[in-house]
C-alpha cells in the first residue's frame, strides 16, 4: 500500500476545499488558533511513518485525552466496578449535555462524554497519589517523548469558563457518583484536556490500541488485549459525540475527536492515523478531519468493515 501517495492526494484535495466549520470559541484561548492549520500522520505497524502538513505541530488534544484517562482507570480498577459508575452506550446527545444525566440518576452514558470523563477523573484522583504526574508520565511512556505537557494558557482559559462542567459535577455529586471535591476533579479534568500533542505524537501514543495493547517500539504489553478490545469498542460507538454513527458510516474506524480539531483513528493490526484541522462542524468534530479520514479509507479500500 502506498500510504504516502494516498496522503499526498488528500493534501492536494484539501487545497481546493472550503471549510464551513468554525474553530471552537467557548474556550476563548482555542479561538486564537489559525484555522488554516492542517496536518495528518499515519503510523503503519509494518512500514512506519507517513505524513504531510502541520503534523509535527502540537495542538490542544482536548477530549482525545479521555481515551488515555479511561485506559489508566481500566488498569487500576476492575471493569465491573468501573462500569457500574459509567455506562458504555452512545449518548446521542451533545458532549456536555446535562439532560440525560438527570433522567439516568447521575450515571453518564459513556466515558467519552464530559460527564463520563469527569467520573473517570474522580476515580483516578481516588486511586493515585499524584494523578497529574501519573497522567503525563503515562503519555510519556506511550510516546517516548517527555516534553509533552499542558498549555497553561488553555488550562487557565478553560478553567475560567468551566461552569457547565462544574454543573455536571454538582449534579453527579448529588446522585452520589462523585466522591472527591468538585474543584479538585474539575482541575484534574481540565488539566487533561489542556495537554498539547502533535499528530505524530498522538499516532504514536494510540499505537497500543492498534497493536493489541503493546507499545510498538519494544512490544512491551501496556494494556491487556481484552481491555484494548473494550476501549476500541467504546471509541467506535462513542468517540464522536452525537455523530459516532456518521463517523462509522463515513470512515469505518474506531477513533476519538477533540474540540481542538484533532481526530485519532485506528485500524487494528494495521495503523493509527491522526488528522488536525481546527474548524469544527456543528456536532463539534473537525470538518476537514472527517473528510480526510473518509478519503483515507476510500482510497486504501479498507476499513474495519
Ligand atoms: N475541555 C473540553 C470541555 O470540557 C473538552 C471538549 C471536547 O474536546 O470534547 O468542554
Amino acid at each position: 500500500m502506498n500510504y504516502q501517495q494516498i496522503l499526498d492526494t488528500i493534501a492536494t484535495e484539501y487545497l481546493s476545499m472550503q471549510s464551513t466549520g468554525k474553530v471552537a470559541s467557548y474556550i476563548p484561548e482555542l479561538s486564537k488558533i489559525d484555522p488554516q492549520k492542517f496536518g495528518m500522520h499515519l503510523y503503519c505497524i509494518n512500514s512506519g511513518h507517513y505524513s504531510f502538513g502541520d503534523n509535527n505541530e502540537r495542538f490542544s488534544i482536548q477530549s482525545i485525552s479521555k481515551v488515555f484517562a479511561l485506559t489508566r482507570a481500566m488498569l487500576l480498577m476492575n471493569d465491573t466496578e468501573l462500569f457500574a459508575r459509567v455506562d458504555v452506550e452512545p449518548s446521542g446527545d451533545p458532549f456536555n449535555s446535562l439532560v440525560q444525566l438527570e433522567y439516568e440518576n447521575g450515571i453518564p452514558r459513556n466515558p467519552f462524554i464530559n460527564a463520563g470523563a469527569l467520573v473517570i477523573s474522580d476515580i483516578l484522583i481516588s486511586q493515585l497519589d499524584n494523578p497529574k504526574e501519573d497522567f503525563l508520565s503515562f503519555i510519556h511512556s506511550l510516546t517516548g517523548t517527555t516534553s509533552i505537557n499542558i498549555n497553561p494558557k488553555v488550562f487557565a482559559s478553560e478553567k475560567a469558563y468551566s461552569h457547565r462542567n462544574a454543573a455536571l459535577l454538582n449534579l453527579m455529586k448529588a446522585f452520589g457518583n462523585i466522591t472527591n471535591d468538585i474543584e479538585t476533579v474539575l482541575d484534574f479534568y481540565i488539566f487533561q484536556c489542556s495537554i498539547e500533542m502533535s499528530c505524530k505524537e498522538l499516532s504514536t501514543a494510540f499505537m497500543i490500541y492498534a497493536n493489541g495493547g503493546k507499545r510498538l517500539s519494544d512490544e512491551h504489553q501496556i494494556v491487556p488485549p481484552q481491555k484494548v478490545k473494550r476501549i476500541n469498542a467504546i471509541m467506535q460507538t462513542c468517540g464522536f459525540y452525537d455523530e459516532a454513527g456518521e463517523f462509522s458510516f463515513r470512515v469505518g474506524l474506531p477513533g476519538k475527536s477533540g474540540v481542538g480539531g484533532g481526530i485519532v483513528a485506528i485500524h487494528p493490526n494495521q495503523y493509527t492515523v491522526t488528522v488536525w484541522s481546527p474548524p469544527l462542524n456543528p456536532k463539534g468534530n473537525s470538518e476537514l478531519g472527517m473528510y480526510a479520514l473518509e478519503r483515507l479509507t476510500t482510497l486504501t479500500g479498507f476499513s474495519i468493515f
